[in-house]
């Protein structure tokens, strides 16, 4: 029998998934009405007040065509489909989170001839577990069963590529990486794993949470995104013969994301603790530089995998570790595709490849501060997404303001 609901969901500036659900059959024109203010709401539920939309207007959730997904776990089977904000006539809401990464997608395109290829790998906890086992050991994932298993059938009966699953360094500690796939699908799957993942824990009994870090003293969750780009499909990023092996392009593209990386952090890092994960030795990302294989790096070049059947220059990629699941994958795709435009544009070549000094924002403040001096960045945002997302942050910075960064953590555990 077919799932009686059908819940048309967005993803929204902090990177929760809302939204409203009609009843089966779902056809092409199905949509369900939406409010801009939504936009403004906080992690916890409180809104920006003074945001730029008010009591005024009314949008529609307009399903994604072909981005159905089946949640099968808790009392009853539901069908999500991503959908985009669009106006009462279907034009698309130029605040829409989907449609900022869409543009910049299709900037890189028409500019530059060249696609972004993504994928993004995922470290949670699980609560609830009776046993936690070692790091990395076959003891930590078998206590996690049939938890892991389901997982993995449930993302490939939807088709969503998993890869890897691992009992990762931390206590209760897990991580899922999914394939590649072009960069928009990729940010749709990684809204959709969030849920997939918390709707299994909670079937299984547990509870999983993507929070940043779960105390200051603990082990940080990342959403490490692997980057690499190419053209009519071929890959473009590999050549043996430069430093790092990076291509000439795609050493200009990253470079754009090198210079802006101070203000990308206020979207990639949006939450009030996600800096207690970016320190160094936290195997973060401890500065803003690229190096080959180093996991304090900014961007971390993969290893060359030669062990593999695959043509080394199908696999090389790029990682982008310092976001997390309190950012919103679209637009986490669309700033670092504005970012390599940026540096494709500026034509220079990254300098250094190895760790150096340059610091990364040491608060989300100081993040925002950087991004406020950077006119270039600012301007890839429509002015109301812009302020919206900044005045989020106003929210919940006072929301926490008399907290310890222990409390801070509690905080966020509890939502995400
Ligand atoms: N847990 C680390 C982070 O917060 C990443 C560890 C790793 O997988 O390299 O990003
Ligand atoms: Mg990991």
């Amino acid at each position: 029998m077919a799932a009686a609901l059908t819940f048309l969901a967005t993803c929204d500036l902090v990177g929760l998934v809302r939204g409203r659900a009609v009843t089966n059959p779902l056809d092409a024109s199905s949509n369900v009405g939406w409010v801009p203010a939504d936009l403004a709401l906080s992690s916890f539920g409180g809104i920006w007040e003074e945001n730029p939309f008010g009591s005024f207007g009314d949008l529609r959730l307009s399903p994604v065509a072909g981005a159905n997904y089946v949640l099968p776990s808790g009392a009853r089977e539901m069908t999500l489909v991503l959908s985009q904000q669009v106006l009462p006539d279907g034009t698309i809401w130029h605040c829409d989170p989907r449609a900022f990464a869409m543009s910049a997608l299709a900037d890189l395109k028409s500019e530059f001839d060249l696609e972004l290829v993504a994928s993004f790998e995922h470290e949670f906890l699980l609560e609830g577990l009776t046993y936690n086992g070692s790091p990395f050991g076959l003891d930590a994932l078998r206590a996690a069963e049939p938890f892991g298993s389901e997982l993995v059938e449930l993302l490939r009966q939807n088709g969503m590529d998993p890869e890897n699953w691992l009992a990762e360094y931390g206590k209760a500690q897990f991580e899922i990486t999914l394939g590649a796939t072009d960069a928009l699908t990729a940010a749709d799957r990684a809204i959709v794993l969030r849920e997939f993942v918390r709707d299994l824990a909670r079937k299984n009994g547990l509870r999983a949470s993507f929070t940043p870090i779960a105390d200051p003293a603990s082990v940080g969750n990342g959403v490490h995104v692997h980057l690499s780009l190419s053209r009519n499909g071929s890959p473009i990023t590999y050549d043996p013969s430069m430093p790092g092996n990076l291509s000439e392009i795609a050493s200009k593209a990253f470079n754009g994301i090198l210079k802006h990386a101070a203000s990308l952090l206020a979207f990639t890092a949006p939450s009030q603790i996600s800096f207690l994960r970016l320190q160094p030795h936290r195997w973060s990302s401890g500065g803003a530089f690229i190096a080959v294989q180093d996991r304090e790096a900014l961007l971390r070049i993969c290893p060359l995998n030669t062990v593999s059947h695959t043509p080394v220059e199908k696999t090389f990629n790029v990682e982008f570790r310092a976001a997390d699941a309190t950012s919103n994958p679209w637009i986490v795709i669309g700033i670092l595709a504005r970012a390599l435009i940026s540096g494709l544009r500026d034509d220079c070549t990254i300098e250094k490849i190895g760790a150096s000094e340059s610091p990364l924002p040491r608060t989300l403040g100081e993040a925002i501060i950087s991004l406020r001096k950077n006119p270039e960045v600012m301007s890839w945002f429509p002015k109301d997404l812009l302020e919206t997302h900044l005045g989020i942050r106003t929210v919940e910075e006072s929301a926490l303001e008399n907290l310890s960064d222990v409390e801070k953590c509690e905080r966020y555990l509890h939502v995400y």
